[in-house]
């Protein structure tokens, strides 16, 4: 039904199934979209013409008006609404099928003239924007039509749209059309079937349009998806202070907690609550108390000013409440709801399970569990494992929090601690962050143009606009700290500075901000890691309880190795030893080994190098006590460890007593065309078999001195880069000597498995080979990737950018597994390996290891285990559980 009609459609046809009011209305499906998408206007209004105006005549028939007669008349919203909840991505036509006789007809009926013009006046902007294409696409340009109304409010010197009265608002429809007349060169259009099909095609048309595209790219959603088109009978928020339009969550989208919450504006329709336009109102008396306290506003101000829905419309409140908790009941997940109010009348016109912060998925999903309203599984599939990022960022350091100094206030709009430079501009915000600079976004309000620069963004702050404004909903599903409605900071886009207090900020100002209080702070304010314990370490155990792949991590260091054990992590599946040359003074000792002229004399330098690696080793087995350790070893080119600069081969040359041509020839020497390609990888060990026992010895020893002190050490030596079988039986044979001469030495052994890395196609084609040598396989779907596409890795980045806007790739294939070509390396490897070896251990190192959609192929292949760079432990643990439960 969903991908037929999409959310919205479903959701209200839902909707009024269940006796909740919903105004009549029809939908056009997705299908039509998709057709109109490959075959243009006409096919599709051929087909659908006959079925359209059968099913206007059909909300005819409930309210008694007629859509397009002057004399009794039926106004429409023309809504999108995709499979898959885009929020304001796409438009919406409100009011439509007014035009000059209807508006004096809805005036007479209504007997409030005002607000006949005042729909009128909107349907024009809107039709104008969104149909006839009047939207301005430059950033510095404003949309014709505000400006337009900034000029008749200031002719008559006031602040508000409430205070135009009904002249102003004739004048305002007069000038928006002679507005369009000039712009488009056509009149407005009069006839009501005009102006649905237009906006029809307007709503067909909003599928493809740049926010719309950039949304799904960010959100993973199918460009063949499509957009549904819902046609509803109006119901008016402006009719008077009886009316007003708003919108509530059954939950709260930023903290998860249980309480009903949500904004209203009396007097108003559709967008005015999200718009920032005016402030809007709190729907519940308790919610509405802890605002005005955020704001600094005093009970009775609040109470006089800014009444709560239940204070100022008590029944319909009390109704409301009752249909957020029977939606809440029927879908078994937090709604995101949107309703208005026509003359005392409530009605709802959207409910959706709401975005939500990482932090609230974690808690709304715990809570549903506890009060039985969803079971274990639900919880393990309700989870975007890569929301779980966010729960781990840093929160602000208390004590650096208490010396901050607080600028501003506002709403604690998305929770979290962002700390950044000011930019003003989405554009801006893309290109410094390019620079690797952390900003924070300052704007009055954002609009979904903005959607670029907020991603990039550590934060964002504005001065307009309530909890549920565009810029807090979209950063509570992009897991963003937002504060928004600051409404004491003075932007000033042209000067580009902001005001709090006395101070003057500037582009490129440090602030700080922290979502979850709403408070801004002057400067860089200090943080702390995130608190792991509660509802996210119940839904990890969960997680733990229903998975059948294990999680390891990639880590070289101690820390990073209890940093991710911390984190759930079941062993290394990956430590390189390479990093571990460059600390200090072990890269003298290790270009020593490289410049050696013969065996003997590089033995003499590994000997140095052998201690320095055991000793790393020691501290990564401690910290994996109980756990498996792999470790990879050497894999990087030579070439680069040695010194490139020639005050660096001299100091090398003294230091080994050979001349600096010496050294700058075995240099010169080691550089190669496609190092990736190159002396590398298995291909050093079995041409210097010395490295490989010297890494092998530091294995073993390390591993004997650990057991000696009462450490359950579980060593596994991994070789990388194998194509042939020959390559790995060699390293193999080196190894294993190399540890029975240990084990002779110490008159100890210790249980070791020899493995090697999968990452050059030929080595998936002969797995089956393979297999006779080793104990496990871990893909490294890194250089995998790389020599299967034949892409490299350094330098893809010119062209993946241009082929995922061509689409001709759809992901950057180094962050999501290739499933369909890689993939089947994978498969075949996986599967000939265990033709051969039933028992071969399993798993994958590479980037994909932490991706989700990645992770779970890697179940359906039935590895033993994925491992992931520490942060991303917990959200393979989370992908790794729901491929078990989605099986
Ligand atoms: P979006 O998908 O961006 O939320 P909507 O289609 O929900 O867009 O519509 C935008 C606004 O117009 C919402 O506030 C919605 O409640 C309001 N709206 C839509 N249809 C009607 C209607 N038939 N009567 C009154 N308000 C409507
Ligand atoms: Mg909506
Ligand atoms: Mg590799």
């Amino acid at each position: 039904m969903r991908d037929l009609l999409g959310g919205k459609g479903a959701n209200l046809a839902e909707m009024n199934l269940i006796g909740v009011p919903v105004p009549p209305g029809f939908t056009i499906t997705t299908e039509v979209c998709r057709l109109y998408n490959e075959q243009g206007r006409e096919a599709v209004v051929a087909m659908i013409k006959e079925d359209v105006k059968k099913s206007i005549q059909h909300i005819e028939n409930l309210t008694g008006n007629k859509f397009n007669d002057p004399s009794n008349p039926q106004l429409v919203s023309v809504r999108s609404g995709a499979p898959v909840s885009m929020p304001g991505m796409m438009d919406t036509v409100l009011n439509l099928g007014i035009n000059d006789a209807v508006a004096d007809t809805l005036a007479q009926k209504s007997g409030n003239p005002r607000f006949a013009w005042d729909s009128y006046r909107r349907f024009v902007q809107m039709y104008g924007d969104v149909v006839l294409g009047m939207k301005p696409t430059n950033k510095t340009d404003i949309d014709p039509f505000e400006a337009i109304i900034e000029d008749v409010k200031a002719k008559k010197g006031v602040k508000f749209d409430t205070e135009l009265d009904v002249d102003d608002l004739k004048e305002l429809v007069a000038r928006f059309k002679a507005a369009v007349k000039e712009n488009t060169g056509k009149d407005f259009p009069t006839d009501a079937y005009d102006q649905l099909w237009g906006a029809i095609y307007a709503v067909f048309d909003s599928w493809n349009n740049d926010r719309a595209i950039l949304y799904r790219r960010m959100n993973q959603i199918p460009e063949e998806y499509g957009t549904a088109v819902n046609v509803q009978a109006m119901v008016y928020g402006n009719m008077g202070n009886n009316s007003a339009t708003g919108v509530c969550f059954s939950r709260d989208a930023g903290t998860g907690e249980n309480l009903f919450n949500g904004e209203y504006l009396i007097n108003a329709q559709g967008e005015d609550v999200v718009a920032g336009v005016r402030t809007p109102q709190q729907i519940m008396t308790e919610g509405s108390r802890r605002w005005a306290q955020l704001q600094g506003i005093s009970e009775e101000e609040r109470a006089a000013k800014y009444p709560s829905l239940e204070e100022a419309m008590p029944e319909c409140a009390a109704q409301l409440v009752d249909i957020q908790q029977k939606l809440e009941n029927h879908y078994h997940d937090m709604q995101d709801m949107e309703f208005t109010i026509q003359d005392g009348k409530l009605w709802l016109l959207q409910t959706r399970n709401g975005k939500r912060t990482g932090a609230a998925m974690v808690k709304i999903a715990m809570d549903l569990l506890r009060e039985g309203a969803i079971d274990e599984k639900t919880v393990i599939k309700r989870m975007e494992p890569g929301k779980l990022d966010e729960l781990l960022h840093p929160v602000f350091d208390k004590a650096a929090v208490k010396k901050a100094k607080v600028m501003a206030k506002g709403l604690p709009a998305s929770p979290g601690a962002a700390t950044g430079q000011i930019v003003f501009f989405a554009d801006d915000a893309e290109e410094w962050a390019s620079r690797k600079k952390k900003v924070i976004m300052v704007r009055l309000e954002t609009s979904p143009e903005d959607l670029r620069g907020m991603s990039v963004a550590q934060g964002i702050l504005t001065a307009r606009g309530g909890m549920t404004s565009h810029a807090a909903v979209v950063a509570r599903g992009m897991g963003k700290c937002c504060v928004s409605g600051a409404g004491e900071i003075k932007v000033d886009y042209k000067a580009r500075t902001v005001m709090m207090g006395e101070k003057t900020y500037k582009e490129g100002d440090w602030i700080s901000i922290n979502g979850s209080t709403g408070e801004v702070y002057d400067g860089l304010v200090a943080t702390v890691d995130a608190d792991l314990s509660g509802d996210f370490a119940a839904v990890m155990n969960l997680a733990e309880k229903y998975s059948k792949m294990d999680v390891y991590t990639n880590a070289d260091s101690p820390r990073d190795a209890s940093v991710a054990r911390k984190l759930g992590a079941h062993g290394i599946g990956l430590c390189r030893t390479e990093h571990m040359f460059f600390e200090g003074d072990r890269i003298k000792a290790m270009r020593e080994m490289i410049i050696a002229p013969d065996e003997p004399s590089r033995r003499i330098a590994l000997g140095k190098l052998l201690p320095l690696q055991r000793g790393d080793f020691e501290g990564i087995f401690e910290a994996m006590d109980g756990y498996e350790v792999t470790i990879r070893l050497l894999d990087p080119p030579l070439h680069e460890f040695v010194p490139h600069q020639l005050e660096t081969m001299r100091e090398l040359a003294e230091q080994t007593g050979r001349t600096l041509e010496e050294v700058k020839l075995v240099c010169d020497g080691l550089e190669e065309f496609n190092p990736m390609l190159g002396h590398r990888g298995c291909r050093l060990g079995n041409t210097y078999p010395e490295i490989t026992e010297m890494q092998a010895r530091a294995i073993i020893e390390a591993a004997l001195n650990v057991k000696a002190k009462g450490v359950d050490v579980h060593p596994k030596i991994m070789v990388p880069l194998i194509g042939v079988k020959a390559e790995i039986q060699m390293q193999a044979d080196i190894i294993n000597a190399t540890a029975q001469k240990v084990f002779a030495e110490r008159g100890d052994t210790v249980a070791y498995k020899v493995g090697t890395m999968i990452e050059i196609p030929r080595a998936a084609l002969v797995a089956d080979q393979i297999a006779q040598v080793v104990d496990f396989f871990s893909f490294g779907t890194n250089d995998l990737t790389q020599m299967t596409f034949g892409y490299s890795r350094d330098d893809a980045g010119k062209f993946l950018a241009v082929y995922k806007n061509l689409g001709i790739l759809k992901v950057d294939p180094f962050e999501v597994l290739d499933q369909e070509g890689v993939g089947q390396l994978v498969e075949m490897a996986t599967r000939k390996g265990r033709a051969t070896k039933p028992e071969l251990n399993v798993g994958i190192c590479g980037e994909h290891g932490g991706e989700p959609s990645s992770v779970k192929f890697c179940a359906s292949l039935g590895m033993n285990y994925v491992s992931c760079s520490p942060y991303r432990v917990p959200i393979a643990r989370l992908a790794a559980a729901q491929a078990a439960v989605e099986e």
